[in-house]
């Protein structure tokens, strides 16, 4: 029988399949055998109750932005509360291009370092030696532009948050921290219960996410790019071409001996991101696509005709007051090419995900679950057509096995175990998911009132 607790350990979250691996729990993080981040932690000896942002126990996303915006000029049930939403890219020199969008995570990174609003800025780069070091990508701080640069693009990678934490807690300043919503999250909860986090931790730039993907996605492209994973140096999930549509994503690994590999994610067989290949466990229980306690928030603009222009499109939510002055004076100076747009029009980039955040999430909250169950602001509910309901079983079922499929690739050194096992299953996802598939059609035509009474 699932458990709603007032007290809780890590452990038990473990257990349960809600941790994310974002490090704001523990002082120490180990990758487990599917590449997740997992506090270490001995029995008994906590209780992140409070502050682990999948906890049924901590406050919601509602209750953190209510605190952080108190009086914002709009809201909605999608993007929750803000002052202005933009689309559009940088303007100035250099953030688009070296940007895996429009260059604006950078851009806001580097003008609160260059106006002094922070002294410091935690994000993810990657390691200088990613097989001594094992993994490719971790949170550093940055103190200059030249170091956030470095730090562009993004990294549907494993990162965890307890090293900068520490270094944050070790050196008094103010520090801005860039990270997907349930880690802006986990900062909000912990600087509810430890004053030094809450007065240098000053601002929180949020990724619109989809879900986080375990560090075997970069396993498959070794497997499927014909490189040894023992001699990949370098990672690039979305290596950018000008000429190409933004959102056809071309994988690229470089190896150490200077040569390299790059296939388009449309001839993987693992590479259509919606799908679920890798995906945390804990994903499935997130409502928050927006980064809705963010002081700013970005992500893709996923309409056209911004999808189709290779150069990279942000969409942009301001929340805090701060933030849209900056951006505001910015956009007038002619540093940034931003229009302002309404609510709607960001809802729409990002459908898909409000989709499986929404409509799938109350499918799943409805699903028999063992531990402890997470509690949304979604309401359980499986009011939906057989179809649907089948896209949610297999993306959910997707996730679950490619963790399991690629351990036994990776166990027995037969890639193939993994490789034919996803392709056979991408294409039975596509058949239902594609609202022109045959294997949906014929389900819609067979089982024409599937619809729940
Ligand atoms: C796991 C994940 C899922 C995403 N899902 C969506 C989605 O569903 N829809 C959507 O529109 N956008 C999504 N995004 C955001 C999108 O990919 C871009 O990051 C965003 O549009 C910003 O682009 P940019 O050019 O402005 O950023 P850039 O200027 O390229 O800077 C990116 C910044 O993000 C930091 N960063 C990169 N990876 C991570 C990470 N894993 N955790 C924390 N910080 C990181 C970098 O260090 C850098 O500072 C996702 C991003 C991630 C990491």
């Amino acid at each position: 029988m699932p458990r709603l607790a007032e007290t809780l350990s890590s452990r038990e979250i473990v257990r349960s399949g809600l941790c994310i691996g974002c490090g704001g729990c523990a002082a120490t993080m180990a990758m487990d055998r599917d590449g997740l981040w997992k506090p270490e932690v001995a029995a008994g000896q906590d209780d992140v109750a409070a502050i682990c942002p999948f906890s049924p126990a901590a406050a919601n996303e509602d209750v953190l932005a209510a605190e952080r915006f108190p009086a914002p000029t709009a809201q909605t049930a999608f993007l929750g509360r803000f002052e202005s939403n933009w689309v559009g890219h940088v303007a100035e020199d250099g953030f688009r291009t070296n940007g895996s969008s429009g260059g604006m995570v950078s851009w806001v990174a580097s003008e609160l370092l260059r106006t002094g609003a922070v002294d410091a800025v935690a994000h993810v780069a990657p390691v200088a030696d990613p097989q001594s070091d094992g993994r490719f990508f971790a949170y550093g701080l940055s103190r200059d532009a030249d170091a956030i640069a470095g730090g562009a693009k993004s990294r549907y990678y494993p990162v965890e948050l307890s090293g900068v934490i520490a270094a944050i807690r070790a050196m008094p300043g103010r520090y801005a921290v860039v990270g997907v919503p349930c880690f802006i999250k986990a900062l909000h909860l912990l600087r509810r219960s430890d004053p030094v986090i809450a007065e240098r931790v000053t601002h929180l730039l949020g990724l619109f996410c989809g879900h986080q993907k375990s560090a075997r996605l970069v396993d498959s492209f070794a497997w499927q790019l014909g490189a040894p994973i023992a001699q990949v140096k370098a990672v690039d999930y979305r290596i950018k071409d000008a000429a190409r549509p933004a959102n056809w994503y071309r994988a690229h690994l470089t190896l150490d001996d200077g040569s390299s590999r790059a296939e388009d994610w449309w001839h993987l067989a693992d590479g259509d991101w919606g799908a679920g290949f890798f995906q945390n466990p804990a994903c499935d229980w997130c409502d928050d696509v927006v980064a809705e306690t963010a002081d700013v928030a970005f992500g893709d603009a996923w309409v056209e005709p911004y999808s189709s222009d290779g150069r990279g499109t942000n969409v942009v939510i301001a929340r805090s007051p701060e933030i849209h002055a900056m951006i505001a004076a910015a956009v007038v100076d002619g540093r940034l090419a931003l229009t302002e747009v309404d609510a709607a029009f960001v809802e729409g980039t990002q459908a898909a995900g409000f989709r499986h955040r929404r409509e799938g999430l109350a499918y799943r909250l409805t699903w028999r679950k063992r531990g402890v169950r997470a509690v949304k602001r979604v309401a359980p509910g499986a009011a939906l057509p057989l179809r649907r309901k089948l896209v949610y079983r297999m993306r959910h079922a997707i996730a679950r096995d490619s963790h399991r499929l690629a351990r036994l690739a990776r166990w027995s050194g037969k890639p193939a175990c993994y490789t034919m096992w996803a392709r056979g299953m991408l294409a039975v996802y596509r058949g239902l998911a594609w609202s022109h598939g045959r294997l949906g059609g014929w389900i819609d035509r067979v089982l024409p009132d599937a619809r729940p009474k």
